[in-house]
């Protein structure tokens, strides 16, 4: 772990509605305590409730990011989309692009790469996943698939500061399965190895998503070279999200 900003990504998938902006209040007082200045805060709830998340974190330091955009940028007839233009005048200031559950419903790597160079054009930081599956690991191909998954999707990426990579094992998502330390310090390291090579000045960040709980945050927090998480299932009870930063942060 890092010594700057720790980033808490709360990733809250097709849960939550209007009800939910009340669970959200305690780790806004969280956040207002000077020990807890470094945690970057970053709630990404379903886009029905974007806008309500948007007014509620007003004054609070706290960030809201969309879990996906169209591929299309601007506004047109593309039925049932939103683009990272429309985010971004809402007034969203992170969006996720490649989530493995996005993947399964068709999102290719090339068209991830056309989600990220939107979301980048129009200033906003994007929260890049990827991560390897569980035949992909047993056939010792998790490096090989990383190495395929960065190149494309970052492809005529230019600039690195508004980039946040999210390493997500896909075996590890939801299953309570995190990788060993060993393992996820080889990856982390090649991802660090690659985003510096590409970028001259790279001040891209690492993130670890993957089932990360208030039990494994202890082994999680020592993984060198991350600067924080990505927490789907966690994030959605705030005494759990809490307990995560508090560990992390002590
Ligand atoms: C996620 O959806 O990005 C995620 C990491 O989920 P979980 O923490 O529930 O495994």
């Amino acid at each position: 772990m890092t010594n700057n900003n720790i980033y808490f990504i709360a990733n809250w998938k097709m849960y939550g509605d209007l009800s939910s902006l009340n669970s959200i209040k305690k780790v806004i007082s969280l956040k207002k305590q000077k020990k807890f200045k470094k945690a970057k805060i970053v709630y990404c709830p379903p886009n029905i409730i974007v806008n309500e998340f948007i007014k509620y974190t007003k004054y609070t330091n706290i960030s809201v990011g969309s879990q996906d955009c169209y591929f299309i940028d601007g506004t047109g007839p593309y039925t049932g989309n939103i683009s990272a233009y429309q985010l971004k005048k809402l007034g969203v200031n992170y969006v996720i692009a490649g989530h493995s559950e996005k993947r399964l419903d068709g999102d290719t790597d090339k068209l991830i790469n056309k989600k990220v160079l939107n979301i980048l054009s129009n200033n906003l930081h994007v929260i890049l996943c990827i991560g390897e599956s569980l035949k992909d690991k047993k056939n010792k191909k998790t490096l090989s698939v990383i190495r395929k998954q960065l190149s494309t999707c970052l492809k005529e990426v230019k600039k690195s500061h508004k980039i946040i990579i999210a390493y997500e094992p896909i075996w590890s998502i939801g299953s309570g399965i995190i990788p060993s330390p060993k393992e996820l310090d080889k990856t982390i390291k090649y991802i660090k190895q690659f985003l510096s090579k590409k970028f001259k000045n790279n001040k891209s960040k690492i993130l670890y998503g993957g089932s990360v709980n208030q039990k494994n945050i202890n082994i999680l927090k020592n993984t060198k070279g991350i600067n924080g998480f990505l927490i789907g299932g966690a994030s959605q009870t705030s005494n759990k999200f809490i307990d995560i930063i508090k560990k992390t942060i002590n």
